[in-house]
Order: C-alpha cells, then sequence, then structure tokens
C-alpha cells in the first residue's frame, strides 16, 4: 500500500460485526449492502471496485460496503456507526487521486452512487438541485437541453460525483471562467457526524446570516460529514466556443503569450491549458492529435491551448484570427505555428489530447502525481528539477521513472506534475521524490495540492503549505463535528 505515510492505527474505532450488519439491514435493503460478512457473505472480489482507487495505487481494507438512496438513510446509517464508533469513508465515483475515498482500516464505505436523482432545475435563475452521488455528466446532459452548462468540467467527468467534486473542491477545466466551487455552489444538505441532517439547501445568490457553514465542506474531503444534495449555480451555455493550439520554440514564452492572449481575447477567454513536450509526445503515441503538422512544430519544447467561449461566432472568430496573425507576424514570433480549430469534430479533438492526459499516464505504468500551484514563470523549471533529481539519484531511465512532465491549467497557475514509474511503484523512488517535491513547491511559495486535495496521501505534507497555526484550527473545527473522529479518518490532517 502506498498511503506516503505510515497508516494510522485506528485504536478508537470497532470493526463491522455481524450484528452490525443486521443492524444496518434494517436501514437498507440487501441489495444496498456488500459485506464479506455473514449473512451477505459478498466475495471479496465484488469489493474490490470499492477497495482500490482509480490510480491502481491504493488498496483499502473495507469489508462492507453501504450504498444508500436517500439522506435518512444515511442520516440513519451515520447515527448507528457513531454510536458503534464505526469508522465511515464517504465515496463518490472514486476517482480522486490522493486516495481520500479508499478505507485505511476497515471503516465502512458509504457509496454515494445510488443517490443519483436531480431534485429540480429552475432554467429561469439556472439553479440546479440535485442528490451528491449524480455523476458529473449526467448533470451536465440534464441540463444541456436548457442551454445551460454546468460550472466546473474535468477529465473525469463520466465517473466523478458532484458530492465528489463538492468534497474535493475539484477545479477543472473551466475555472478560470467561472470561478470555484466555493462560489457556484448556493447550498448544501450534508449528514454530520452524529447522524443530523444539516439542511442548508439554499437557493438564494445572497444569504449573508453569518457564518457560511457549507464552506467548510467544500474540500471538506468528507471528513466533517456525507454531503448528500447540492445546490449549484449553472450558468448559460455560451452561444459559440472555439480553441486555438499553439507550438512555443521555449517555456520562457509562456508568460508573454498569456499576457498578449488575455489582452486581446479579452471577456471571451475561458481556459488556457498548458502541455509540455514530454506530454504532447505521449499523447501523440497514445493516438491523440497529431493537432499540429510535424515539420512545423519541429522542437517546440511546449503547447498552449486557449478556449473562447462567446456570444457571437464572427465577433469571436475575428479576434482569434487577428491573434493568430498577430503572433505569427511578430518579428520574434512567441510561437512556431498555430491552428484554429475550424469544426466541432476539431474543436473536441483539440480538447482530447488535453483531457486525455490523465488516462495516457495510467497507460504508461504507475504515476506519481502531484498536483500543485506554483508561480507560473516556474512551472517548467519544477518539472526539469524533478527529473534532474532522478538522473541524479542513477533512477532515471525503464528501470525507474521513465517519464517526467507537466501540463495542467496556466490560467490558475496549476501545475499537474506526473512522475511515471514504468514497472511499478517503488519505495526507492518515493524517497527519492518526497519530501524533495514538497520542499521544491514550498520554496516557491506555492501550495502542495492545488486541486486534488490532501486525501491519504498528503496528510503529512500538510505543513509545507499549512502554517502550524492553521493546521491547530483545523483539528479545532474537526473536533467540534467529529469528536468521535469516526468521519473519513487519517485524512486530511496528520
Ligand atoms: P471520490 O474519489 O469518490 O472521493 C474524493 C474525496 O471526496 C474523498 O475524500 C471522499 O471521502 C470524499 N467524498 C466523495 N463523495 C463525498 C460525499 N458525497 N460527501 C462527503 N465526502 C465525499 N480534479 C480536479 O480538481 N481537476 C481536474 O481537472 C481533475 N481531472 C481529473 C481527471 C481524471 C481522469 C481523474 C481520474 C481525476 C481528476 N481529478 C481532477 C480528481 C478529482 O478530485 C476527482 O475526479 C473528483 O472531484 C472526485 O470526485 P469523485 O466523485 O470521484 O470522489
Amino acid at each position: 500500500q502506498r498511503w506516503g505515510h505510515s497508516i494510522p492505527s485506528f485504536s478508537h474505532l470497532n470493526t463491522v460485526t455481524e450484528q452490525d450488519l443486521a443492524h444496518f439491514s434494517k436501514i437498507l435493503p440487501p441489495t444496498s449492502i456488500l459485506s464479506t460478512l455473514p449473512p451477505s457473505a459478498t466475495p471479496i472480489d465484488d469489493l474490490a471496485p470499492y477497495n482500490v482507487d482509480w490510480m491502481g495505487k491504493y488498496h483499502g481494507q473495507a469489508n462492507t460496503v453501504l450504498r444508500p438512496r436517500t439522506t435518512q438513510q444515511v442520516s440513519a446509517i451515520v447515527k448507528y456507526c457513531a454510536s458503534q464508533r464505526i469508522g465511515i469513508v464517504p465515496q463518490g465515483g472514486n476517482t480522486g487521486l490522493v486516495g481520500g475515498s479508499i478505507s485505511l482500516q476497515k471503516e465502512i464505505v458509504l457509496n454515494l452512487g445510488a443517490m443519483n436523482n436531480v431534485r429540480s432545475f429552475d432554467p429561469v435563475s439556472g439553479i440546479l438541485v440535485a442528490d451528491a452521488g449524480c455523476i458529473l455528466e449526467s448533470l451536465s446532459n440534464h441540463i444541456a437541453p436548457y442551454n445551460h452548462i454546468m460550472p466546473i468540467d474535468l477529465g473525469a467527468k463520466g465517473s466523478c460525483q458532484i458530492g465528489g467534486n463538492i468534497s474535493t473542491n475539484a477545479g477543472g477545466l473551466r475555472l478560470l471562467r467561472y470561478g470555484s466551487l466555493h462560489g457556484t455552489v448556493l447550498g448544501l444538505e450534508v449528514v454530520l457526524p452524529d447522524g443530523t441532517i444539516l439542511d442548508q439547501l439554499s437557493t438564494l445568490r445572497k444569504d449573508n446570516t453569518g457564518y457560511d457553514l457549507k464552506q467548510l465542506f467544500i474540500g471538506g474531503e468528507g471528513t466533517l460529514g456525507v454531503v448528500t444534495g447540492v445546490s449549484i449555480l449553472t450558468p448559460p451555455a455560451p452561444q459559440t466556443s472555439n480553441n486555438i493550439f499553439l507550438a512555443l520554440p521555449h517555456f520562457k514564452n509562456i508568460l508573454p503569450l498569456f499576457q498578449i492572449v488575455k489582452r486581446q481575447l479579452g471577456e471571451i477567454m475561458s481556459a488556457f491549458e498548458y502541455i509540455d513536450r514530454t506530454a504532447y509526445d505521449m499523447g501523440l503515441e497514445h493516438g491523440l492529435g497529431p493537432i499540429l503538422d510535424v515539420d512545423e512544430v519541429g522542437d517546440a519544447q511546449c503547447f498552449v491551448l486557449v478556449e473562447t467561449s462567446g456570444g457571437n461566432q464572427d465577433h469571436d472568430l475575428e479576434k482569434l484570427n487577428s491573434l493568430l496573425e498577430h503572433l505569427m507576424s511578430a518579428d520574434e514570433p512567441l510561437i512556431y505555428t498555430g491552428t484554429l480549430s475550424q469544426s466541432p469534430g476539431q474543436f473536441a479533438s483539440i480538447w482530447a489530447l488535453r483531457e486525455g492526459l490523465t488516462e495516457c499516464v495510467q497507460k504508461e505504468g504507475k504515476p506519481y502525481k502531484y498536483d500543485v500551484s506554483v508561480p507560473l514563470a516556474d512551472f517548467q523549471n519544477v518539472v526539469d528539477a524533478v527529473r534532474e533529481r532522478m538522473i541524479s539519484k542513477g533512477l532515471y531511465g525503464d528501470d525507474g521513472i521513465s517519464k517526467v512532465m507537466g501540463y495542467g491549467h496556466i490560467g490558475d497557475g496549476n501545475l499537474h506534475l506526473n512522475v511515471i514509474a514504468k514497472h511499478g511503484y517503488r519505495p526507492e523512488l518515493e524517497a527519492a521524490l518526497e519530501p524533495f517535491i514538497y520542499e521544491l513547491v514550498a520554496s516557491h511559495k506555492g501550495s502542495v495540492s492545488a486541486e486534488h486535495g490532501i486525501g491519504a496521501m498528503k496528510a503529512h505534507a500538510l505543513h509545507y503549505s499549512k502554517s502550524d497555526v492553521s493546521i491547530e484550527w483545523m483539528r479545532k473545527i474537526k473536533q467540534v463535528f467529529d469528536p468521535l473522529n469516526i468521519m473519513n479518518p487519517g485524512k486530511v490532517l496528520p
């Protein structure tokens, strides 16, 4: 198991017994209970999908998975678990990348997947109220006929749930335009660690009536309660979307390029994504693209995807064409080449290259994934420093680390640093990477987690980005909500 630190022992918690199972069967129908214990006696293999994360990196111990359908059922389960001191791991689509949704010891997994109803959608205000277990993509499909889109979009949209997105405060590809979930989530319904239902499912845009409790659960990673319902503001779909894909000779051109693009595109710019050369080549090897002519790309060091979302195609195309013209005709062009998508198909394949990288990384081997915030100017320095570190340790090559690459959301200062171990995870690779990477990020005054969260992977590294005072107050908040420490124990807090 690769928890990034030793697994804490949960001597304060009890494991699920047959008596507990008998109680759960009074709350849930048999089809909603998976347990290796009698009378369920579910084969262990059937629990496997709930006991391993998307990367295959974190392997859990849960012998019982519960799949409630209603908030009342969640409340009854949590209340009982509190009375019996049974640990609970809330689980959404299980696509998180920091081991937060996996049971460390034998906590039960409370999977929200069966809570998947849209409760209401108001096409005038754009406010959507839904169960936490709704898949992000299904919510997008639900509101598409009303010409609305979700304010969040990410590569895992086909599996991740809105409750999981909220609990990780996921960022994704639309954050630049629509802001973070701290702004777009209007209300939450949460089952607290004693089983109480906190109903703050407000549909108000403005509500300054004291402390905004819901913010604690956005990014709370299931440590303060189980999110069961969500009220979220969805923006109108843009009338027109376009994208361009640019090849840059040097990374140093990124900053001036970003400034020019922002100035020239103004209000229509909706994404500015970065892909380094290693990531681009990997994408091509896995059948994504090619987007640009191989000869024109030459020895380009990195690539940028710019998306626009606006209200008038002619206006937006005029802006994009004049941007490209400006970039190509400069005395010392910042780009080697670039292309403007000419069809919905080309628009989609440009995005497919960027969005498909996470899956390509997965196919390349076992990835060490670091999702960090650092100043834009340092993106490539961080990637290069990690590669050099592995070379200097004699760990770079097919036997050890086969690729080090960076891609991410430049517009948000968020770098996804991926370090691939072709033949699997190994302790000496981890020892060379950590705490080196965390110290490197801290030296740039960055964050060790820009958007994936802390989970189990980075609890021991929290102090690189949070002061002792901050951690102390986080502990106090946890103590107030979850004095028994049953809710996702061992996650987030060291
Ligand atoms: P899970 O993985 O099941 O859980 C994640 C955490 O939330 C766990 O701590 C869990 O306990 C908690 N949790 C889940 N549901 C609830 C609930 N209802 N109540 C309380 N706690 C809960 N992240 C980004 O921010 N931006 C990206 O662009 C991005 N791209 C990705 C692309 C791919 C291909 C993949 C696999 C992941 C990506 N991620 C990205 C990671 C991201 O965190 C998750 O995809 C997503 O937000 C997690 O949702 P989930 O439903 O899968 O949650």
